[in-house]
C-alpha cells in the first residue's frame, strides 16, 4: 500500500448529497476528494423532487448546472384511490419560495451535479469503493479504498462526510445503525415508454394512487419530459413478494390490480429491467462524530411516499458543509445543536405525515372534496418540502395538528 493521499475533506459517494457538499466546500477553498463506487451515469431511484430542493440547489450554486437539462416541470401531486381523487398544487402552498420543481432522470441529474463539483475544484474518483476507516489518530481519519482494478490506497482527511446512500458505509463500519422499529416495506419499480395520451393525466403532476384493498400499498407514476416515466409500487414486503415470482411479475400484477394506474399505463411499453429495494427506512443512533457526519440516505431515510429523499440529502449536505467549513477554519462546532437537532426536526415532520399516510387518516385529508384554503396552504407547504419552516403550525406541532385535521376530514 502506498502513502495515504491527503485532503481536507473526504466524501464517500457522489450522489446528490456528496456532490452538493463537495461543491460547497470546494467553493470555499478546501481540498475535497469524493470517492464514488460506481461509474456515472448510473441508474438511481428518487426522481420526483420537491420545491424546497430548488432553494438548496440555488444555495449551493448548482441550479445553473441542471436548469437547462430539459427536465419535466412538476407543479403538484395528484392522489387517487378507487374512484376518489385529490390534487395539491405547490402554487397554493404558503411560505414557499418555489411553486414548481422537476421530475429528473437521476442518471443524468447526478452526473451533472458530480461534473459541476469537479469543475468547481473537487476531485471525484469513480470506480473507487470505501472499505474501511481508521480513526486512531484524532482529527485525521483514514479511509481504506479499493479501486476497480483491485488496487488499494488510503485517503487521509481532517473530516469525512458519508454520503454513501444505501451503502451506509460509516453506519456499518462504526456500528451506528439503530434497530428499525417500523413495518418491513419493499418497492418494485422500472422505467417505461408511457404512451400517455389522456388529457386528464398531466405530466406536471406526480401521480400517487393506492391499492383498492390495501391502504398501505401505493403506486407512483413520475412522467419525464421525453415520453417515458418512472413507475413503482411500495408496500409490505411479504405482500409484494407474494404477487409474483420476480420483481417484473410482481410489478405487472400490482399494476393490473389498481384501475387508475392500469388505465394510465394502458399504452405503456415495458422495455427496461425491473428493480427492487427493501428495508429502506434506516434509523441511526447519531448523525455525527468529532470528525465525521452522515448526509442524506447514509443518515436517516424515512420513506419514499412524500418524495423527501433528495431534499433531505441536499439540506443535510449544505448544513454539514457549512459547519465543516467553520470547524476547519478553527471554530468549535456544536454538531448536536447546529446539525443533528434541526435535521431530525424536519425528518420528524415528514415522519408524522408518513405515519398518517400509512394508517390512511391522511388519505382522508387528500381526498376531501373541498379542503379549506388554509389547509391547502399549510399541508401544501409540507408536500413542497418546507419542513424546516418554523412559521407553519403544521411544522411546529406536526402530530397534534395532523390528528385534528385528520379527525375533521374523516367526519
Ligand atoms: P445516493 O443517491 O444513494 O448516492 C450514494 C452514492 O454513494 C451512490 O452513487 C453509491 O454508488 C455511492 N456509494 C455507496 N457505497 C459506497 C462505497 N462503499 N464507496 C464509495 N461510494 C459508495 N427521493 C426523492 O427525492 N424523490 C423520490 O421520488 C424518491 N423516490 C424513491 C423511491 C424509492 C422506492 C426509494 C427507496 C427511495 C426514493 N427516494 C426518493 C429517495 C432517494 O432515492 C434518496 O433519498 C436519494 O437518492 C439520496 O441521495 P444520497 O446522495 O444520500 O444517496
Amino acid at each position: 500500500m502506498n502513502d495515504a493521499i491527503e485532503s481536507d475533506v473526504a466524501i464517500i459517494g457522489a450522489g446528490p448529497a456528496g456532490s452538493t457538499a463537495a461543491t460547497w466546500l470546494a467553493d470555499r477553498g478546501w481540498h475535497v476528494r469524493v470517492v464514488e463506487r460506481s461509474h456515472f451515469p448510473r441508474f438511481a431511484i428518487g426522481e420526483s423532487l420537491l420545491p424546497k430542493c430548488m432553494d438548496c440547489l440555488a444555495e449551493a450554486g448548482l441550479l445553473e448546472a441542471v436548469r437547462h437539462a430539459g427536465y419535466q416541470i412538476k407543479r403538484g401531486v395528484r392522489f387517487g384511490r378507487s374512484n376518489r381523487m385529490g390534487r395539491f398544487y405547490f402554487a397554493d402552498a404558503a411560505g414557499t419560495n418555489w411553486d414548481w420543481t422537476w421530475h429528473v432522470q437521476r442518471a443524468d441529474f447526478d452526473q451533472r451535479l458530480a461534473s459541476e463539483a469537479s469543475r468547481r475544484g473537487a476531485i471525484v474518483g469513480f470506480g473507487e469503493t470505501v472499505e474501511s476507516i481508521d480513526r486512531t489518530s484524532p482529527g485525521a481519519p483514514r479511509l481504506g479504498i479499493q479501486n476497480d482494478s483491485g488496487e488499494s490506497f488510503e485517503l487521509s482527511a481532517r473530516f469525512v462526510l458519508d454520503a454513501s446512500g444505501a451503502g451506509r458505509v460509516l453506519p456499518k463500519l462504526l456500528h451506528l445503525e439503530a434497530e428499525a422499529d417500523g413495518p418491513d416495506r419493499a418497492a418494485v419499480f422500472t422505467h417505461v415508454a408511457d404512451g400517455i395520451e389522456h388529457p386528464d393525466l398531466r405530466r406536471d403532476e406526480l401521480m400517487i394512487t393506492v391499492h383498492p384493498e390495501r391502504a398501505d400499498v401505493w403506486y407512483w407514476l413520475i412522467a419525464f419530459s421525453d415520453g417515458r416515466a418512472s413507475i413503482g409500487v411500495v408496500g409490505d414486503s411479504t405482500f409484494i413478494a407474494n404477487q409474483g415470482k420476480d420483481a417484473a411479475a410482481q410489478l405487472r400484477a400490482l399494476i393490473a390490480a389498481e384501475p387508475q394506474i392500469a388505465e394510465a399505463l394502458a399504452n405503456a411499453t415495458f422495455d427496461r429491467q425491473t428493480f427492487s429495494a427493501k428495508q429502506f427506512a434506516t434509523p441511526v443512533d447519531r448523525l455525527f462524530g468529532q470528525d465525521f457526519a452522515l448526509l442524506g440516505n447514509a443518515g436517516e431515510f424515512v420513506d419514499p411516499i412524500f418524495s423527501s429523499g433528495v431534499t433531505v440529502a441536499l439540506q443535510s449536505a449544505i448544513s454539514a458543509a457549512e459547519l465543516v467549513d467553520r470547524q476547519l477554519g478553527g471554530e468549535s462546532i456544536d454538531w448536536q445543536t447546529d446539525f443533528e437537532h434541526p435535521l431530525r426536526a424536519g425528518l420528524n415532520v415528514f415522519r408524522a405525515y408518513v405515519d398518517a399516510w400509512y394508517d390512511a387518516s391522511l388519505q382522508d385529508v387528500f381526498f376531501t372534496p373541498y379542503p379549506p384554503s388554509d389547509v391547502r396552504q399549510r399541508v401544501g407547504s409540507i408536500l413542497a418540502g418546507y419542513v424546516w419552516n418554523g412559521n407553519n403550525p403544521f411544522v411546529v406541532q406536526p402530530k397534534r395538528r395532523l390528528r385534528t385535521l385528520c379527525r375533521l376530514c374523516a367526519t
